[in-house]
């Protein structure tokens, strides 16, 4: 073993669980502590401030210099009383991650004095210089300057010594360079279309959020190994590494119990969340070894999406605490499952109602099944968007590996929604409907409430899948902004809202029918126009790939491919029309996104080249050594029979060391050609397809023979911990 590995081993061994000392109390004794909410802004503004700033949060009217100050001084107040000093806008940039520059409140006033100061200005807008963000070609135009722009519908918060205040990020000019900013656009789009549908059934309704509960899947790994795998540092994921003989096999993980040194990381880490606001509730084992879950209580969208973004940061920092290392990574390890996002997506209204909750009355059920059956038809629709939104060269491995939803789109409804949506289909006929066949038929409906939710008819194969009150997207990524979905599915939603309205009383006035009637003519178009994304069965099946082949459904297993929907001209207009992006928006992300493709794999290649030539080949060359002394001193003490005999494995694990590490090095030398014709390519569309057909199967080739070595090569030789080691956490 390396020196390294046995020092790193060392220490794990020594690990016991991190005692805690947070106050024993309830959670609703410090929930939101760290959190400029309602309470501490009743407690700090004036009546009139804080009227304003609520009016600011509910209908985005924008605050004036005064009030603005106002809501400035205070949360500088606030946050001094918990010992802050220092202030930074918080952003999501196109990296994925989050954003921060921290400032100090002080400011010198001459004679060697200083004071604190937080104004107005200063918390509403910032000029961060954004040339070092992913623009994907909008800055080069322009100005390198960007505007960061304070969204006070997302509550400022203490992290750290840092009071952060959650903002937009846009260019000098105005162009979206965030997750943020379309998504705020798309979820007021989609209030705008779903609140005059809503209205058809009830006029009270005068605004729809969406809500969004994110379940977060992520590894734990011990820091002391983390440290020593040069792959997992840079890249997030093993890039070498057998399987182990136990896996998953035994399905004896998930939801067993927890490691008494994990559940201490767990509680420090949703003790800090909760300070924050952040209602996580749930913890449980995932199904891989040392994988695991949290979820929160649903939020509105812009804020879980800031608690999802938050939440990874806290993790992280929490873990090192803990001597561990959270990985977020999609697939860190090969042959154990991967990490996912599940992104639970509904529509709640001002009266208290969830759009997607069947109802328990003839009315509510058709507003329910209007708002469902919308959201098949608007998925249908733009069922290449949403593969897109998903794409990522690190979901490249989980989509459609079998252990994650395929690369296919569909919808699963579950057995009876599929047979309510095909007994509508049947019985609304094209001529007005009698109020008798009216009533039979929203009583069928009826039927659906009870028994559905506590329906667990669950198909964990399906990427987007209804589950009793909701959608479920499957597909999101483990370590990706959930903002890149929301913001596809809202836009979709709303856009598809719009139609349906407009569908309504199109037919309303032509054919002289009463609302409900066009309401279930609409509808039963809906459903035969897009039945062929509906699909129950298993996702997983090489049956379903021919079967959505002869849907036409597409099958896009890799990015570069998929994106290529972000710039469709469907797509193009979709966002345009709605003003959630413009064309050059649109164009410049789908540039981010390939260059952020071609990285990671450059990036992987690069150090698959590296840990092959500086760690993988001198420690089989090391052993290889060993085994040639040790042959040719047998050829010294032994001779003919005796000697063959004695020799002959070794003679022939000599040749097998020669030959995979001639292959590997083959192939790695043959890859960096192909990375250096790669990136003389002129333009990032190449690059990425490139990166994608042309270096990356190189790594399937090096792995393979990297992991049959390590089988062959002495324990106390390989330099990387291996996979039982790293996933086996004590
Ligand atoms: P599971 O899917 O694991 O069985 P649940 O159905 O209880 O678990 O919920 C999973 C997630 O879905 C949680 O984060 C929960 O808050 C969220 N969720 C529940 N209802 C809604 C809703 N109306 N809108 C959005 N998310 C929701
Ligand atoms: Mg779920």
């Amino acid at each position: 073993m390396s020196t390294r590995r046995i020092l790193a081993m060392q220490d794990v061994v020594k690990r016991t669980p991190v005692e805690l000392n947070h106050p024993k109390k309830q959670v609703s004794e410090y929930f939101g502590a760290n959190v400029f909410g309602i309470d501490a802004m009743r407690e700090f503004l004036s009546e009139e401030g804080f009227t304003r700033v609520m009016e600011a949060m509910e209908k985005g009217v924008t605050l004036d210099r005064k009030i603005a100050d106002q809501v400035a001084a205070c949360m500088k107040a606030w946050a001094q009383s918990k010992g802050v000093t220092h202030y930074t806008h918080w952003f999501q940039p196109l990296t994925g991650t989050t954003a921060e520059k921290h400032d100090g409140f002080f400011e010198p006033i001459g004679g060697g004095r200083a004071i604190e100061r937080f104004s107005g200005s200063q918390l509403v807008q910032q000029e961060p210089d954004a040339s070092s963000f992913p623009n994907g070609g909008v800055r080069s135009t322009f100005e390198a300057r960007g505007y960061t722009a304070w969204d006070p519908t997302s509550p400022a918060f203490i992290w750290g010594n840092t009071l952060c205040v959650p903002t937009i990020f846009v260019s000098y000019t105005g162009e979206a360079l965030d997750f943020k900013t379309p998504l705020l656009k798309s979820l007021s789009a989609l209030d705008k279309a779903a609140t005059e549908v809503a209205q058809y059934f009830d006029k009270n309704v005068t605004k729809v959020i969406g809500t969004l509960g994110w379940e977060q899947e992520y590894f734990l790994i011990d820091a002391a190994l983390y440290n020593i795998r040069y792959d997992l540092q840079q890249t997030g994921r093993t890039l070498f590494g057998h399987s182990p003989a136990k896996g998953q096999q035994l399905e004896d993980h998930y939801w067993g119990s927890i490691p008494e040194r994990v559940l201490s990381f767990m509680k420090d880490f949703e003790y800090e969340s909760h300070l924050l606001g952040i209602p996580v509730r749930t913890r449980h084992n995932e199904v891989a070894p040392a994988q695991f879950e949290c979820a929160p209580v649903f939020e509105e969208i812009n804020i879980a999406v800031d608690h999802n973004q938050l939440l990874m940061d806290v993790m992280e920092k929490v873990a090192i605490r803990h001597n561990f290392r959270v990985l977020l990574h999609e697939k860190p390890y090969a042959g154990v499952n991967g990490s996912g996002k599940h992104n639970n997506w509904s529509l709640a209204t001002n009266t208290g109602k969830n759009l997607l909750s069947p109802g328990k009355t003839p009315k509510t059920n058709l507003q329910f099944l209007t708002f469902f059956i919308n959201t098949v038809k608007g998925v249908y629709e733009h069922a290449d968007l949403l593969r897109a939104c998903i794409a990522s060269a690190n979901n490249d491995h989980r989509l459609g590996a079998n252990e994650a939803p395929p690369a296919i789109m569909s919808v699963f409804l579950g057995a009876q929604l599929n047979n309510v949506l095909d007994e509508l289909e049947k019985s609304v006929s094209d001529k007005k409907l009698s109020p008798e066949e009216k009533t039979a038929l929203k009583l069928s409906i009826g039927k659906i409430p009870d028994i559905l939710l506590d329906n667990t008819d669950r198909n964990r194969t399906s990427p987007f899948a209804f589950t009793g009150n909701k959608f479920e997207f499957r597909a999101v990524g483990s370590s990706a902004n959930c903002a890149g979905a929301m913001t596809v599915l809202n836009t979709i939603m709303a856009d598809q809202l719009n139609k349906f309205k407009n569908d309504v009383d199109g037919i309303m006035n032509s054919k002289k029918l009463e609302k409900d009637d066009a309401i279930f003519q609409v509808l039963k178009r809906y459903i035969a126009e897009s039945k062929k994304i509906r699909f129950e069965g298993n996702g997983y099946g090489e049956e379903w790939k021919n079967e959505a082949k002869k849907r036409g459904l597409n099958n896009i297993p890799t990015t570069p491919g998929a994106l290529e929907a972000f710039i469709s001209k469907k797509t193009l207009s979709l966002f345009e029309d709605l003003g959630i992006l413009n064309h050059r928006e649109q164009e410049s992300r789908y540039e981010i996104y390939l260059e952020t493709y071609t990285k990671k794999i450059q990036i992987e290649s690069r150090i698959i080249a590296d840990m092959v030539n500086n760690q993988i080949i001198p420690s089989a060359l090391a052993y290889q050594k060993v085994l040639v002394d040790n042959v040719t001193g047998l050829k010294a003490v032994l001779a003919g029979a005796d000697y063959k005999k004695a020799s002959d494995t070794q003679i022939e694990l000599i040749k097998e060391i020669s030959e995979r590490v001639s292959v590997i090095k083959k192939a790695a030398d043959d890859m960096t050609e192909e990375r250096k014709k790669a990136n003389n390519l002129d333009n990032a569309k190449k690059q990425a397809h490139a990166y994608c057909e042309k270096v990356k199967p190189f790594f399937d080739e090096i792995r393979y023979n990297v992991d049959k070595l390590e089988n062959i090569v002495d324990d106390n030789t390989w330099p990387l911990p291996k996979y039982r080691e790293m996933l086996y956490l004590r």
